[in-house]
């Protein structure tokens, strides 16, 4: 080892080579920096071990001793093997260890040998010892560096292996790069340093690594140490100003400065079919704000479904065109993409707007004629789905741009948009609440109003959870409600794998409901293979009122309305996540009447269990999307690809809410006053090297 930086490759590091450089790589440690970031994920307190015969049952704790005896019991040579260890210290009393499938330990855990053991302590129900099943147990005597006071006899880290990079071999090599390198210089601006009472980079480095003596163990293991903290903090405070510095170069754009005339007042007036919710009004005085000012609008309108996004949107649409600007609304499916049609064309009938609707399965001829109408600037509101996105989609003037179910929409899109017009605004609806601490990441760069109350006279929709075999009861209750004169959606799951699946199990259903359970009832039949007339007569009919039951695949899971559906059967609800439910229930509930939605399912593991219960007792869109995303973890939240959440080395959305909270109002105030010149370029050169690949600002600076 000539001169290590912390620029320098793994690879070239002592005790490392190409073999395991490889294995570190792929878990994404390429440069000695890297490993400096690499935290461990917990610590053991082996500076004050306990002997086994301290013990006491039921406590996490650690030993270390020496193999004893060793055997594999049972059905050996199916490797089924349960593998018994005893092990022994000095004091009298001995440990036995368990591992089931354990029959390739009897070459590792040899008599002899010495060995730390982690784990829960029990009473073997046989033999009435303390026992340990599964410990996790690392080896004391080491080839490379013998047994050296970096194992044992301190509070101890434990790293998460990479392919045969053991804990071991990590504690070895992060001593070894902190003690060669040479104190880093702090990157963190020093006036939050001082103030927030941090410690500094090279310290926290180190700790990191290797708690001093006197370390809170508890405090270590909820990632709480100053020096933990100080490094959560440090990520999320550069996240945050990239994405406070997007936000305000995006702020100096030239945009269109729309006028809020009386005109405009009078016209949304005269549109309005209903008198707004105040949260309506709030909401759409933060739009009218952003509308009005000379630069670009990036506004998230959030909202739990069914609290009137849409009016507001088509508000806001009614400035842009009052101001001689078109309107393109931009919709995940065409299903969806007709309704928001219809919804804006009714709306604006009675003003004169020319509503049009451009989906991907038009004829040619009628997509030329719309395209041409609307590059001529005779078209106010174009609706559509991917195909407005096309490279022959031209506005005349494009003055606000609305995406709806932003979640489905990435990144690029919403960009391709923006550059079809002169920088119009651009307003994105989700209906998919979004937990706080994702819409303070990958959302950091918009602005964000939540619509928080339901239209008046809502009744909290009543849900019901039901195992198939019942479902003959579910249907005799939902025969009372459609005699009654209400509808009812039955929807069935579409997994990824499984569309051709689920559209079999609707059509199944469909005849089954129409001729068997509901003759003389008109049923109708809804999956994404239909032709999409076929769709669009199915959806009519439905709205309309004469199909009484839509037996569906999930393509209804966004943006439908029709007040009159009081009924939402989901099969084989288990299979479902939870905010996908969620975001079905909300198909129902949205008129006067009382709605249900029942979950029916069949075998569950935990997890569903507690999917359908959290549903069962709670109806709040932003409290289901925190379990969700509890449940599933942020990178399957949005579906990975999409989710676009940035690569964090020791910073946890979840755990670290409020850390992130701090770092965003600490971010936002130093972008905010950095007075000098210098300072900023500063900031803007050390995200560009260390941290813009990473977290994606891709128009940083
Ligand atoms: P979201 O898109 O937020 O799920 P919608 O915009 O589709 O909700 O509105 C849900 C239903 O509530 C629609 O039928 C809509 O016409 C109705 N609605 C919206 N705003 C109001 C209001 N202020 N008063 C009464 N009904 C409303
Ligand atoms: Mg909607």
């Amino acid at each position: 080892m000539v001169s290590v930086d912390i620029h320098t490759p793994l690879m070239y590091v002592k005790g490392v080579g190409p073999a395991r450089a490889e294995m570190l790589a792929a878990k994404g440690l390429a440069t000695v920096e890297d490993l400096v970031a690499y935290a461990p994920f917990r610590y053991e307190d082996r500076s004050n071990v306990k002997t086994i015969e301290q013990l006491a049952p039921g406590e996490m704790a650690t030993v270390i001793a020496e193999v004893r005896t060793a055997r594999v019991a049972g059905f050996q040579r199916r490797a089924l093997g349960m593998f018994e260890a005893t092990f022994r210290d000095r004091s009298p009393a001995i440990l036995l260890g368990k591992w089931f499938h354990g029959a390739y330990l009897a070459n590792v855990l040899v008599p002899g040998l010495r060995v730390a053991l982690y784990g829960k302590v029990e009473l073997d129900s046989y033999s009435g010892e303390l026992s340990m099943l599964h410990p996790e147990f690392e080896i004391l005597t080491d080839d490379e560096d013998g047994d050296s006071p970096l194992h044992t006899g301190r509070v101890t880290p434990i790293y998460e292996a990479a392919g045969k990079v053991t804990t071991r071999l990590f504690r070895v090599l992060a001593n070894r790069i902190l003690e060669t390198l040479d104190p880093l210089p702090d990157p963190l601006p020093k006036a939050i340093l001082d103030r927030l009472k941090l410690p500094d980079y090279w310290t926290a480095a180190c700790q990191i690594h290797f708690p001093p003596a006197d370390s809170d163990l508890r405090l270590l293991n909820g990632f709480r140490s100053p020096a933990q903290f100080r490094m959560i903090f440090e990520e999320f405070f550069w996240l945050e100003c990239g994405l406070a510095l997007k936000k305000s170069k995006a702020r100096q754009i030239p945009g269109i400065a729309f006028q809020l005339t009386d005109r405009v007042r009078e016209r949304i007036k005269t549109m309005l079919p209903f008198r707004p919710t105040p949260a309506q009004k709030r909401v759409l005085g933060e739009i009218a704000v952003d509308m009005a000012s000379p630069h670009p609008m990036n506004r998230l309108l959030q909202g739990d479904v069914g609290s009137g996004k849409t009016l507001v949107a088509a508000e806001a649409a009614i400035i842009a065109i009052e101001n001689h600007c078109q309107v393109a609304v931009l919709a995940p499916t065409e299903i969806l993409a007709s309704q928001h049609y219809y919804y804006f064309k009714n709306l604006f009938q009675k003003l004169g707007y020319v509503t049009a609707l451009l989906v991907g399965s038009q004829s040619q001829r009628e997509k030329v004629q719309i395209k041409k109408l609307l590059a001529e600037g005779l078209v106010h509101v174009a609706v559509g789905t991917h195909a407005l996105l096309e490279e022959d989609v031209g506005f005349k003037r494009l003055g606000l741009a609305i995406v709806d179910e932003q979640h489905r929409f990435g990144v690029m899109q919403r960009l391709r948009f923006m550059q079809k017009g002169a920088q119009p605004d651009v307003l994105v609806m989700t209906a998919t609440p979004i937990p706080r601490t994702l819409a303070l990441t990958i959302y950091g760069d918009l602005e964000v109003s939540v619509i928080d109350q339901l239209p008046p006279g809502r009744r909290p929709i009543v849900t019901k959870h039901v195992t198939e075999d019942r479902i003959e009861q579910v249907w005799s209750s939902l025969k009372r409600e459609i005699d009654a004169g209400r509808q009812a959606y039955v929807v069935y799951p579409v997994i990824e794998e499984s569309e051709t699946q689920a559209m079999k199990a609707a059509e199944k259903m469909h005849l089954h409901l129409k001729d068997v359970v509901f003759p003389g009832y008109r049923v109708g039949l809804l999956h994404g293979r239909l032709p999409a007339d076929d769709k669009e007569a199915a959806m009519e009919s439905f709205q309309r009122g004469e199909t009484r039951i839509l037996v569906s695949t999930t393509v209804i899971e966004v943006g439908v309305d029709v007040p009159n559906a009081t009924v939402m059967v989901v099969e084989q609800a288990e299979r479902f996540g939870l905010s996908q439910l969620h975001q079905l229930r909300g198909r129902v509930g949205r008129g006067p009447q009382q709605s249900y939605c029942v979950l029916v399912t069949g075998k569950m593991n935990d997890a569903a269990r507690e999917r359908i219960r959290t549903l069962v007792e709670s109806g709040d869109g932003f409290y289901i999307a925190e379990m969700d995303l509890k449940l599933r973890g942020p990178g399957e939240f949005f579906g990975t690809r999409q989710a676009g959440l940035p690569a964090l080395r020791i910073g946890n959305i979840l755990r670290d809410q409020d850390v992130l909270e701090l770092a965003r109002s600490e971010a936002q105030a130093f972008i905010a006053s950095s007075g000098s010149e210098e300072e900023m370029h500063r900031v803007v050169a050390y995200l560009k090297t260390h941290w813009q690949r990473r977290y994606g600002l891709v128009t940083v600076g």
